[in-house]
């Protein structure tokens, strides 16, 4: 079925609408791109027609690439896939050049107006396109987005887009499109120079346009053309690139290939004419395609984040589960925040505390952040208004009557848990769901105090609420489906991204962080210089280094776990190495961030000043280990929890495993996940790290069996336990 359809009307004017059928919003398909070269040798052979305007039947431009292909490009590229990429990119760069030529001939002579005409959004390649054409109209839909958000996805616009903004709006002013993936309303993209106008009906104007007899060659086709801004031989050029490269690999810490190759391709292409510089993008793009790590992060950040917020895990056969009034129990950070977010949701609130003076004050939480939106222009008067009336706060439990879901974040106490289901119980209906957020009790354990175990539950949230995109649902023992159901329709509302395990202690993102601190902590009481551990970490791409997340989530609550798991787990306790160091903070009233002293110093703002000096109670090691000895263990501290939960069966889905690290706690983005990480550097490379590390730091780095198996067959995660592999 056509993606493109082509007309020409009475004037002489051709449209080319794209339409691709059965979606909301077109998306670019190595069909689609086929399709479009053809109608566009058709518009410029045929000599009835004048201009073309391109634009979409739908009410947006498109949403980019469909990046299932590009997450595939490289497994279908062939034999050698780094030519068969190059050649593809370039044949994308052909099209995108003939429109931008339109059939002049060398002295830009000749030639047939191309305008875009965009209804609403234009991403990725739907701008990229545009750019080629040779006047953008962007329809006036403060909802449209404008933009090349490729960054974020671990590539960059390489279908030309790169090279044409820099020519465009010069290096300086096209770094946050390109390198932040920045996004604009029409007005503000016009302002920008990204479009050229912004209009009530797109298509008309672009029609008049083309037929009013405009010049289209484009800047760099012409003789004498100069880079705004300046080329980067040129004093104003020195400072952009040199600024440009310093703070690229400030922020990303060399660890995204993207960004780099990115940055390569706008310098290298700002040396040479164009023609040579889209060569030069299409090389540095085949580079990022040929490194695992864009597809990977393509397959975790995109495709399956998409795919588990559409429900790939719910229970199909259960009609929906919406929530039109939540309960909340305890207005306290929690508390307070998943009022905010479902109220925000248009779910109405009911949030109860011991008093009302605590109720008020969670339900003041949601004021003062409307407030703060206000000031920064993101929200207004009624919108808070409406937003304040959606939430009750109260002590009277009756409140709570018709409530489809109440969800409790009081104390962590079981006991205080257990009161509290009993008295929700009694307030609410028989199909009332019932969950916990707690963050350390098993889940069976406080659905013991519900008549129906089978609608009690865990739902999981990172503090703070409204930032952190992900939650983590639990299922105990008795957990029966309508309740999983009710809590992934309730994270689908709130516009989170829900993962789905079963109930082990700490479920599956504390159970992975947890290690990683205590890999941290235990370095610095074996006299690895502090500074070595937190830029180990920062360097492989993790967000923040193991001390300071533990100052931040407060040294007092980490010995409140380890008393607690030592409690649990008696002999076999691993961690005695960790406890010390982190007694002894706690015994030097450094209780992290919120006590101003922790392993960082801080100033009276609270801002970090560096690592404590008093840490050199703990004699410096002489022989200190290499970098990659101590990023192996902070990762593999990490990745070996990530099997061992999947092994016991608290994780089922890889993809959650992935997605879930991502979002929950900042695992190395750049890798895709843990999962994708073993499967990058294969299990045998990773059984003979962890044999090594056990051999020297202890039986924690020991490869669980399911690795071992793996390694000796050579499998990967996602060809054994991946989609593909779980759909055959
Ligand atoms: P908090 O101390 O800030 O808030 C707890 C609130 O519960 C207080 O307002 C308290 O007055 C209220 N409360 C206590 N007993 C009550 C009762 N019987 N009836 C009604 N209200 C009562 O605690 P928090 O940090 O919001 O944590 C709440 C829950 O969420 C805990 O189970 C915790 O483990 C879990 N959790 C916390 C985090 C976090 O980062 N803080 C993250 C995930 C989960």
């Amino acid at each position: 079925m056509a993606e493109f359809h082509y007309a020409v009307d009475a004037e002489g004017v051709a449209s080319i609408t794209w339409d691709v059928p059965g979606r909301s919003m077109n998306v670019m398909s190595l069909a689609g791109f086929q399709e479009l070269d053809t109608h566009i040798d058709a518009a410029l052979a045929d000599p009835a027609v004048k201009g073309v305007v391109i634009t979409s039947a739908k009410k947006d431009f498109a949403g980019g690439m469909d990046l299932n292909v590009i997450a595939r490009m490289r497994d279908e590229a062939g034999d050698d896939p780094a030519r068969g990429l190059f050649e593809g990119v370039m044949a994308m760069h052909g099209v995108m050049r003939k429109i931008e030529r339109a059939g002049m001939d060398e002295r830009n002579k000749g030639g047939k107006p191309i305008a875009a005409a965009l209804p609403g959004t234009a991403l990725g390649i739907g701008l990229e396109l545009p750019l080629a054409c040779h006047r953008i109209f962007a329809a006036d839909n403060p909802k449209a987005k404008i933009g090349l958000p490729e960054i974020m996805v671990g590539i960059f616009p390489g279908a030309g887009g790169t090279t044409r903004l820099v020519r465009k709006l010069g290096a300086m002013a096209a770094a946050p499109f390109l390198l932040e993936g920045k996004l604009s309303d029409p007005k503000k993209a016009r302002a920008a120079g990204l479009i050229d106008e912004v209009v009530d009906d797109p298509v008309a104007a672009a029609k008049e346009w083309v037929l009013s007899g405009p010049s289209i060659v484009k800047p760099w086709d012409e003789k004498g053309y100069k880079m705004p801004g300046g080329a980067p031989y040129s004093p104003s050029g020195f400072m952009t690139f040199v600024g440009a490269s310093a703070m690229v690999n400030g922020k990303t810490k060399g660890v995204y290939p993207a960004a780099r190759a990115l940055l390569s391709a706008v310098y290298e292409g700002a040396l040479v004419p164009f023609d040579t510089a889209l060569q030069i993008e299409a090389r540095w793009f085949t580079h990022v395609l040929m490194n695992p790590s864009s597809g990977a992060m393509i397959r975790s950040l995109f495709i399956n984040k998409e795919a588990l917020e559409k429900g790939a895990v719910r229970p199909s056969d259960i009609p929906d589960q919406s929530v039109r009034k939540l309960g909340v129990i305890g207005a306290g950070m929690m508390g307070a925040g998943i009022a905010l977010v479902a109220a925000q949701a248009g779910i109405e609130v009911v949030l109860v505390d011991q008093s009302q003076e605590a109720a008020d004050k969670g339900r003041a939480y949601t004021e003062s952040y409307m407030d703060k939106g206000i000031a920064r222009g993101k929200a207004n008067a009624d919108k808070k208004a409406e937003i304040m009336g959606r939430i009750t706060a109260t002590t009277d439990y009756s409140a709570l009557s018709g409530a489809d879901l109440v969800i409790e974040a009081v104390f962590e106490d079981p006991a205080i848990k257990a009161e509290v289901t009993k008295r929700v119980q009694a307030a609410v209906g028989e199909t009332c769901t019932i969950a916990t957020n707690t963050s350390t009790l098993p889940i069976s354990d406080l659905a013991r105090a519900a008549d129906r175990q089978d609608a009690f539950i865990g739902i999981h949230f990172f503090s703070p609420v409204e930032k952190m995109a992900l939650v983590e649902i639990i299922k105990g023992r008795e957990t029966g489906e309508r309740a999983v159901a009710r809590a992934l329709d309730f994270v689908r509302q709130i516009r989170k991204t829900p993962i789905v395990v079963n109930d082990a202690r700490f479920f599956y993102a504390n159970r992975c962080i947890i290690p990683y601190i205590n890999e941290g902590i235990r370095m610095v009481g074996e006299g690895i210089a502090p500074a070595l551990v937190e830029n180990a970490a920062k360097l492989v791409g993790m967000p923040l280094g193991p001390l300071q997340l533990v100052d931040e989530t407060s040294i007092d609550l980490g010995v409140k776990i380890a008393r607690a798991t030592r409690a649990a787990m008696g002999a076999a306790y691993p961690d005695g190495a960790v406890d010390d160091v982190l007694f002894w903070l706690a015994d030097q009233g450094r209780l992290g961030r919120k006590a101003g002293a922790g392993f960082y110093t801080y100033d009276a703002a609270g801002k970090r000043t560096g690592l404590w000096e008093g840490l050199d109670h703990y004699p410096r090691a002489a022989d200190q280990p290499e970098l990659s000895e101590v990023q192996h263990r902070l990762l593999f501290a990490q990745v070996l929890e990530a099997v061992r939960a999947l092994e016991a069966g608290v994780l089922t889905d890889i993809r959650e495993g992935d997605v879930g690290a991502i979002l929950g706690w900042g695992f190395a983005p750049w890798s895709g996940g843990p999962f994708s990480w073993l499967d990058m550097i294969g299990a045998g490379r990773a059984v003979a790290i962890c044999d090594d590390l056990a051999a020297r730091h202890g039986p924690r780095f020991a490869p669980p069996d399911l690795l071992r198996e793996m390694a000796e067959r050579d499998e990967t995660f996602y060809g054994r336990f991946g989609p593909a592999a779980q759909a055959a």
